[in-house]
């Protein structure tokens, strides 16, 4: 059972060309992606309208449960956090945040995260392994179900570096944007990376509306380095030459994440730095107090620190936002997770 594949891992494609290679007419592709996206049901036995041999090969084919809730948290703000098992006994977690626009969910990509930063509770454990888009998929559906309502913003945020497992990432956007699956609207959907520049340019090619975020934090080498060891590799110049070829490739405007941490990245001084990379460029910055973790060395920025920093970015005509309550904000409750759990 254990091993055999999740449904939600296959495309719409992946499905009829199943269905074709076992005599089964191709219509029942979209019968099927009725029953899983839109009833969303927990076995192969509720799809009343599927024939008994077709239900049979389906059960001997296909898992359809990904996830078991192990428990869930919801907070005063509306914040509902569900911590899942895999099949493999590992623990994920989704967040579901609601908005005045909407229910938001942020998912996690990989057990753990290899990248490594230092501010960051996932980047201490070490990458277990990627989640199948399935996986990814079944957090969705999963917390609509203990919701009861739909969700219609995704943020790619939770644990785990998404350009890291770049192919089932690509399948989950496909499936969750598909008409005939989730049907969730490309501008609806947000995948923060770390700035894995090859991989950025990959993403301003792949064909749907997707926003892009990335976790910048940082206007220079000196200090981005000791962030994210990642910068090595990948260092300021590059990631905002990759950010420019983003944008000319799409036009679309990307979101800068910038964590303010005290006495570190939270200086005037390296306000107009970062106003100076960031000049002439079709993007907006997301102040984000940093959540302290007991591992990490770091302390949030004063609220004076945090609001002189904006209104140096805003006063040199950056787009910015800076939100202050704790855990309102999607990337702030994100961010929390990384301190409990694990
Ligand atoms: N690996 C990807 C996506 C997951 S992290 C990335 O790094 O972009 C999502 C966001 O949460 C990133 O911007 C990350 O820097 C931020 N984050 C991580 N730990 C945090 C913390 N303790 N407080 C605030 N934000 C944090
Ligand atoms: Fe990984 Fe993102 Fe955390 Fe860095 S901030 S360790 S890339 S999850």
């Amino acid at each position: 059972m254990g091993d055999m594949m999740l449904i939600y891992d296959l495309t719409y494609e992946e499905l009829v060309t199943f269905l074709l290679e076992n005599n089964q007419k191709k219509f029942r592709a979209e019968q099927i992606w009725q029953w899983l996206y839109k009833q969303k049901v927990r076995s192969f036995q509720e799809m009343g309208n599927l024939p008994t041999d077709l239900i049979n090969l389906l059960e001997d084919s296909f898992k359809i449960q990904a996830l078991e809730l192990v428990l869930k948290h919801e907070s005063q703000d509306g914040t509902l956090k569900c911590l899942y098992s895999l099949h493999d006994g590992h623990l994920i977690e989704a967040v579901l945040i609601k908005q005045h626009y909407g229910n938001s969910i942020c998912v996690t990509t990989q057990v753990g995260c290899n990248i490594g930063c230092s501010f960051c509770a996932s980047g201490l454990l070490k990458k277990q392994r990627d989640l199948t888009s399935g996986e990814i998929i079944a957090q969705i559906i999963e917390t609509e179900r203990i919701l009861q309502e739909r969700i219609s913003y995704i943020v790619v945020m939770g644990i785990g570096e998404p350009f890291d497992n770049y192919e089932n990432l690509m399948r989950f956007l496909y499936t969750i944007n598909h008409p005939k699956g989730l049907a969730i609207g490309a501008r609806h959907i947000t995948v923060s990376t770390s700035g894995i520049v090859p991989k950025i340019k990959e993403y301003a090619h792949m064909g749907l509306q997707v926003n892009l975020a990335i976790s910048l934090h940082a206007p220079n080498n000196d200090i981005r380095t000791k962030l994210m060891k990642i910068n090595q590799k990948y260092p300021v110049e590059d990631v905002i030459d990759a950010i420019k070829y983003y944008l000319k490739i799409t036009n679309r405007r990307v979101t800068i994440e910038y964590i303010l941490i005290d006495e570190l990245n939270d200086t005037q001084e390296v306000a107009l730095e970062l106003v100076q990379v960031l000049r002439g460029l079709n993007v907006y910055v997301n102040l984000i107090p940093y959540n302290e973790v007991l591992e990490a060395p770091y302390k949030r920025s004063s609220l004076v620190a945090m609001e002189k920093f904006y209104d140096t970015l805003k006063k040199q005509n950056i787009q910015v936002t800076l939100r202050k309550e704790q855990g309102h904000d999607i990337n702030a409750a994100c961010g929390q997770l990384r301190s409990q759990h694990l």
